[in-house]
């Protein structure tokens, strides 16, 4: 295969480079070729010319491409550079789909492409780009998801050059879509494709939790506040036309399956309240994040590095507005020259996020360099290869600015709030395990175990089925009776140790008063559960305690079932316990 980069307007005219793709040997030879274009303008009248001009003058080339948010180059953020890049391909194929959203929704969208990629093989990647930022990706992918997960999904959301003012569009050949969601399947038996994600935001300050949202992407409320409150308390910043500009270096991050998410504001409202491009469902743990171009760019060159090891011969480069404000122009060069030595036609573009479905990831990113190599056949010997070791230049730019030991400013500061942090986050966890941990036995306390069970009622959704389990000793006052109140404090300690190893870290167990405890375990049918107390009831009546001897429980077990309540499931497990003494004790009784 072969890519060529063009920046019209910096490097040449339309003309210009419709001239130097016809005679591209790729392009007389007639092989398969895809022109993605990268447009700062909105207007549509504009584009219109622009695709109508280009798909007459290359009628053998298939065009696509997205609004965005300028190109990513040169002295400021946002310039009205188009750049281009055209893919010819030997052996592999391509499929463009575009999907209006204009009267369906993404979620429909997903479910039109599945039988459309059950008629495709050998697909290596799909390539996605959506306009309108009100429409969801992930659900779009969750579709691709549901049909195949080893799928790879990348790409980006349309943008905009001013914010607040959505304009974004995707085209295919000479039709703009407003509302769209467009699809390139990539496909061949020699095709390889790899995926990069880099982000380099970390987390800062305190947890907080998003209590008020909704599924188009606004924040209403984080920690019961309006949404905006959390820059103005932190960042000192008001309501003003900088919000962007002011916020965007520090997104919220919040995890995903273990990876490391942010989300970056786009926009505020008057009533508080935060836009992102996609949702930050109610309960989502959340803190503010920074990052420094030493992160940024360490974390960009180690992936240059192992893009030379993959060889691409093509390189896309999807990323995010907020890298180049937090680096500066020439450090956030930089980044992108990493990726021009590995492969000088790498091409880049950025709008309202990132895409990328790997790993686990769901698909929409944020403050993010998500870069995807293409190749096909197998990678060149090392030998047959020269390229630059990113490192070396990238520590010979970065180094020239500072002398010798002095630490600037902004990382200084960076180093000084990442410090507090990990003190606070120690102080605040010991907090919670003084809230939460019971100094006898040292398992959940009541506090906590009302609160999961609050949790695990309300998520019950999320879990094939959940049994929670009352175990209560028997006769326990004659332990104290008979060997004194110590005595019964070493059973109940040596008992919980015991016991709790009968519990898998997905599970939960607390002591509810007294010698009564309660055990949450998700994922357990009903059989299950009741094999599970009844192993735990055998195995608690074999321990041998010091001096007290052997003891039995008595338990009840219940199932969390729809509509139930706190109250009404503690009744069910209570009323068996009841039933468990009343039917002579050390037995399981399940309601
Ligand atoms: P059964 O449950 O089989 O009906 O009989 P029981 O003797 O266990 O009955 P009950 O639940 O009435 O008694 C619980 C006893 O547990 C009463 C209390 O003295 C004792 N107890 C509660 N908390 C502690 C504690 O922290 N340490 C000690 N040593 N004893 C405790
Ligand atoms: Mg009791
Ligand atoms: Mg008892």
């Amino acid at each position: 295969m072969k890519q060529y980069r063009f920046v019209v307007d910096y490097d040449c005219n339309f003309t210009e480079m419709i001239g130097s793709i016809r005679r591209f040997k790729e392009y007389t030879s007639g092989k398969r070729g895809i022109l993605q274009i990268f447009e700062p303008n909105c207007q549509s009248d504009l584009i219109q010319k622009d695709l109508d001009f280009l798909t007459s003058a290359l009628p053998n080339i298939e065009v696509i491409g997205m609004t965005g948010h300028g190109a990513l180059s040169r002295e400021t953020h946002s310039i009205p550079y188009r750049v281009c890049t055209i893919m010819f391909f030997d052996s592999s194929d391509f499929q463009v789909n575009v999907f209006d959203c204009t009267d369906i929704s993404p979620l429909e969208a997903g479910e039109l492409y599945k039988p459309i990629l059950a008629k495709l093989t050998d697909i290596k990647g799909i390539l996605m780009m959506s306009s309108d930022f009100a429409l969801c990706p992930e659900r779009f992918i969750d579709k691709i998801n549901e049909f195949d997960p080893s799928y790879v999904v990348f790409g980006a959301l349309a943008g905009t050059p001013t914010m607040g003012d959505d304009r974004s569009k995707v085209f295919h050949g000479t039709k703009i879509y407003e509302r769209a969601i467009l699809t390139v399947a990539f496909m061949g038996k020699d095709l390889h494709i790899a995926h990069y994600y880099n982000l380099g935001f970390r987390p800062l300050g305190k947890e907080l939790v998003v209590t008020n949202s909704n599924d188009t992407g606004i924040v209403y409320e984080i920690d019961g506040k309006p949404a905006f409150d959390i820059y103005r308390d932190h960042l000192g910043i008001g309501m003003n036309q900088y919000f962007f500009e002011n916020t965007s270096s520090f997104p919220l991050f919040l995890k995903e399956n273990g990876n490391p998410l942010a989300r970056v504001a786009l926009d505020y409202h008057k009533d508080g309240s935060l836009a992102f491009a996609t949702e930050i469902p109610v309960g989502s743990s959340v803190s503010l994040s920074y990052s420094t171009a030493d992160i940024m760019l360490d974390e960009a060159s180690a992936c240059a590095l192992k893009l030379d090891d993959f060889a691409p011969e093509a390189v896309l480069i999807y990323v995010c507005m907020s890298r180049r404000m937090l680096m500066g122009d020439n450090l956030a060069e930089l980044e992108f020259e990493f990726f021009e030595n590995i492969c000088h036609t790498a091409t880049w573009g950025h709008g309202y996020g990132e895409i990328l479905h790997a790993d686990g990831l769901r698909g929409f990113l944020n403050a993010s360099c998500v870069v995807i190599g293409l190749r096909e056949g197998e990678a060149p010997d090392e030998k047959d290869r020269h390229r630059l070791p990113p490192t070396q230049k990238y520590l010979k730019a970065y180094l020239e600015d500072y002398e010798d030991g002095f630490v600037p400013l902004p990382v200084r500061l960076v180093n000084f709030l990442e410090s507090t942090t990990k003190d606070l986050r120690t102080a605040v966890d010991q907090l919670f395990l003084e809230a939460t941990i019971d100094p006898l036995t040292k398992i959940y306390n009541r506090r906590a175990l009302d609160h999961f069970i609050n949790k695990y009622i309300e998520n019950q959704g999320q879990y094939k089925c959940i049994a929670v389990l009352m175990i209560d000793i028997d006769h326990f006052k004659n332990i104290n009776d008979t060997y004194g109140h110590d005595v019964g404090d070493l059973v109940l300690s040596e008992g919980c140790t015991a016991a709790k190893n009968q519990f898998t870290q997905n599970d939960i167990i607390g002591r509810w008063g007294g010698e009564e405890f309660i055990g949450i375990k998700p994922n357990l049918t009903l059989e299950e559960a009741r094999e599970f107390c009844e192993d735990l009831r055998i195995k608690v009546s074999k321990v041998e305690f010091e001096k007290a001897g052997h003891i039995t429980v008595s338990m009840g077990l219940s199932m969390i079932q729809p509509g139930d309540t706190p109250a009404s499931l503690l009744k069910r497990i209570d009323d068996a316990l009841y039933e468990a003494k009343e039917t002579g004790r050390n037995k399981v009784v399940v309601k």
